[in-house]
């Protein structure tokens, strides 16, 4: 069983503190650096990074224009991985276990869209054969009954009837079940699948392009800055939340009894980090992911709506406690 090590020295990059942390596996075979953050980002980086301004009260403007709602919204049972506290929260302690999450949303005239696909599908029930030593620094509990396969046919459905597929960003515990979807057409990010293929050295160990080599062949990119209501009616709005990654993504549904809910990706980790501003070590910007922060904390705000945290192991208990089927 392969240990953790985690080395700080923020001192070093004072004015990038999310990029100074080296995770290192201490194995029986010695050691080796899985992720070495603390070189500062290089050029792969920057020649990715949005430059647009956001503007936090575009949303609202969505609401009022349109009255479309989803009809059902699905948080399908997820893989889990447990990892120290601090790899998703700077200088956070202890571990903790979070879901790594697929949403299936069903629209009334358009069918399925499922937002993020978790682990890989050969990761299920044997994490090591996917994942190799990824897998003993980070336990992962993968039944083959969380195959998303499976539960879609457990409610009715087949991984054809999912005509679009969100991806939130390309790190390799949101890209795992791409290949479920080969016909969707996908939507990412600007830049994003240019950055999971050509990745600067702190966060490659992140991607695992495998994942994507099976999915969606057609892509729709969204700009950083831009949001792209999905269906034109309000209902499902793909919101641009960068700076965890170049081109994170977040979800903004609208429910039939008038409720939002927010679906983060991994704009933000933990409640308990959007509430203090703090980052996480693999984040490509901090400056602007805080800006994102600022915007999900002004959603949050608005009436009637919920930002649900989607690894955040307390907002999955709270949203799901009556099971998959949220609405
Ligand atoms: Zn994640």
């Amino acid at each position: 069983m392969a240990n953790l090590v985690i080395a700080s020295d923020y001192s070093r990059f004072p004015q990038r503190p999310s990029a100074a942390l080296l995770l290192e596996v201490h194995g029986n075979r010695g050691h080796k650096s899985l992720f070495d953050s603390t070189t500062p980002p290089g050029p792969a980086v920057d020649a990715f990074l949005p430059t647009a301004q956001l503007d936090p009260t575009r949303t609202k403007e969505f609401l009022m224009a349109s009255t479309g709602t989803i009809r059902h919204l699905w948080a399908l049972e997820a893989p889990a991985i447990t990892v120290h506290r601090s790899v998703i929260q700077l200088l956070a302690d202890g571990d903790i276990t979070i879901p790594s999450a697929t949403f299936v949303i069903e629209h009334p005239r358009h069918g399925l869209l499922a937002f993020d696909t978790g682990l890989a599908i050969d990761a299920a029930g044997d994490p090591h054969h996917a994942y190799g030593q990824m897998a003993d620094v980070f336990p992962i509990d993968f039944p083959e009954s969380r195959r998303l396969d499976r539960q879609l046919a457990d409610l009715g459905f087949t991984t054809g009837d999912v005509k679009r597929v969100v991806l939130s960003h390309g790190h390799w515990d949101h890209t795992g079940g791409l290949a479920h979807f080969p016909d969707a057409e996908g939507f990412v990010g600007a830049g994003e699948l240019d950055y999971v293929h050509r990745p600067g050295r702190q966060d490659a160990a992140m991607f695992r392009t495998s994942d994507l080599d099976g999915g969606p062949q057609t892509w729709h990119a969204v700009p950083a800055g831009v949001d792209h209501d999905v269906f034109g009616d309000g209902s499902v709005v793909v919101l641009s939340l960068p700076g965890h990654t170049v081109g994170t993504l977040g979800l903004q549904l609208r429910f039939p009894d008038g409720r939002t809910f927010v679906l983060t990706g991994d704009a933000a980790h933990l409640q308990e980090a959007l509430a203090l501003d703090a980052g996480m070590p693999f984040d490509v910007d901090p400056r602007i992911k805080r800006t994102s922060y600022q915007r999900l904390r002004l959603l949050a705000s608005q009436p009637d709506t919920t930002v649900w945290v989607n690894h955040d192991p307390r907002d999955w208990a709270t949203h799901r406690e009556n099971g998959a089927l949220v609405i």
